[in-house]
């Protein structure tokens, strides 16, 4: 009987259409103790450096983990190269997945960890030992995990390059602070305890508090016990201003008024403030740089979040129809969009970078432009409820905003100097905290299916590779 099945089973599986790929596999059969992660949890950058460590220790002979470079706080950026060791890389695609260039995009990370996790979890599933003999895997999660750590302060997207911007000679003299030791950084307002606050409890957001006369009038500023006292609250924070997704070395700030004239509306196009001082400039990028010059890479997608799409080149300038590479990456973003909606059953859409809003020097114009590598960003979550799919939201709703109340007596013993701060006469202060800000080390709800959902949209990268040139290095870049 048992000779039967198999002999039944292998006729069966001789029949099957000889397709390029088999199914990919979802949750692995077994997951060792200390692999059991929690996809629906934040983790310390530490935790996820010894995630990552369990994750290459497990399969040894997949997987290789090793630094590409150094941060400014001397944190280390790891790469996990997952392949079969034992078919030559000659004759291997290479696919990048970069994830958590902002800091505060969190979830992008955590997508990339899982990417990993479940290709070494599955690398004996006939899809993944398939794709795993045919593909070098460079998944390198956290490119600013400076800014990742502080965002268990405050959300922050750039990098630690010490600035000071409070101008006291001292780097970061004067960042945010929880006094009141709720784990959270609020906003601060003059008032009094029986203050009807309602205006302050029921606003939509803060952005929408910024013309109200009660908010311009009774605003302190966000909480902090001055540290510098000037007067003035967290006006020298931990961060450095820049944002190193627009500091590649391709195309660095080109958005003058003659190459883009005055009525494009993009001169400067939301690059130049935080750009930092010249191209490439923070030791991140440039292990970033280094690492796509170095390595065989064909195709990479960059994770990031705040929306729900897929975004390829160009961000500098518009899509160009003659260009067929770009015309095939278009088409790959629109399978990657629909994979990533079908399995989270959340809207995804795809658009070129520039049509989204023009930038210079982002990483998926370094890797196209420079070096010949397909490109796409990834936007894997954007919170909010509505209900309709077309808006691309996570249908999550975040905490309702909190206000709480403590004297003059009380704040005083936080260290706050309420006259040096033009508020002698106010009998105390509310701390108004919002829902947004109460997330800083909280997960979305089902990050779990997000994950997956990105998963399924590299799967569709990794399948449309390879085509077109591959990459190219320039010369005088060799
Ligand atoms: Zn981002």
């Amino acid at each position: 009987m048992k000779r039967f099945v198999s002999l039944m089973l292998a006729l069966i599986i001789a029949l099957l259409p000889q397709a390029a790929f088999a199914t990919a596999p979802g949750m692995p059969a077994s997951v060792p103790e200390d692999l059991n992660i929690d996809w629906n949890a934040r983790y310390t950058f530490a935790e996820l450096e010894q995630q990552m460590k369990a994750i290459a220790d497990s399969c040894p002979e997949i997987s290789e983990m090793y630094e590409i470079g150094r941060t400014w706080q001397e944190r280390a950026l790891w790469c996990v190269e997952l392949t079969n060791e034992a078919v030559p890389n000659e004759n291997k695609t290479g696919i990048g997945v970069f994830a958590n260039i902002h800091g505060g995009e969190r979830e992008s990370a955590s997508s990339a960890m899982y990417f990993m996790w479940w290709l070494a979890l599955n690398a004996k599933d006939p899809y993944v030992a398939d794709l795993l003999d045919r593909y070098v895997v460079y998944v390198v999660p956290v490119i600013n995990p400076d800014g990742y750590e502080q965002s268990f302060v405050i959300n922050t997207r750039q990098n630690m390059r010490p600035r000071d911007l409070n101008g006291d000679g001292v780097p970061f003299s004067d960042p945010y602070t929880d006094i009141n030791g709720d784990g959270y950084i609020s906003y601060l307002f003059a008032g009094a305890a029986d203050d009807d606050i309602s205006w302050l409890k029921d606003a939509s957001s803060i952005y929408a508090l910024y013309r109200d006369e009660r908010y311009q009038q009774n605003y302190i500023g966000r909480e902090s016990p001055d540290w510098d006292k000037n007067g003035i609250l967290a006006d020298d924070p931990r961060n450095s201003g820049i944002d190193m997704n627009r500091t590649f070395d391709y195309q660095w700030n080109r958005f003058d008024i003659e190459t883009v004239g005055s009525e494009s509306g993009v001169i400067g196009a939301n690059a130049f403030a935080n750009a930092g001082p010249a191209p490439a400039s923070e030791p991140e990028i440039q292990a970033v740089q280094n690492f796509l010059i170095k390595k065989d890479i064909d195709a990479l997608a960059t994770l990031h979040t705040g929306i729900q799409c897929v975004l390829y080149p160009w961000c500098y300038k518009p899509f160009d129809e003659s260009d067929e590479e770009l015309v095939q990456m278009k088409a790959v973003s629109e399978r990657m969009a629909a994979a990533f909606q079908q399995t989270t059953g959340r809207g995804f859409y795809t658009k070129s970078s520039y049509e989204d809003y023009p930038t210079s020097a982002e990483m998926i114009d370094y890797a196209y432009g420079r070096l010949n590598i397909h490109a796409y960003t990834i936007e894997v979550y954007s919170a909010g409820k509505s209900g309709n799919i077309e808006d691309c939201l996570w249908e999550n709703e975040l905490p309702a905003a909190t206000v709480q109340y403590y004297s003059a007596d009380e704040v005083a013993a936080m260290g706050l100097d309420l006259a040096s701060l033009g508020k002698a006469d106010a009998e105390g202060v509310w701390f108004y905290t919002t829902g947004s800000d109460q997330m800083v080390n909280k997960a979305p709800e089902e990050q779990d299916v997000m994950v997956e959902g990105c998963r399924d949209a590299l799967l569709k990268m990794i399948e449309a590779e390879p085509f077109g040139q591959g990459k190219t290095v320039p010369e005088w870049l060799k």
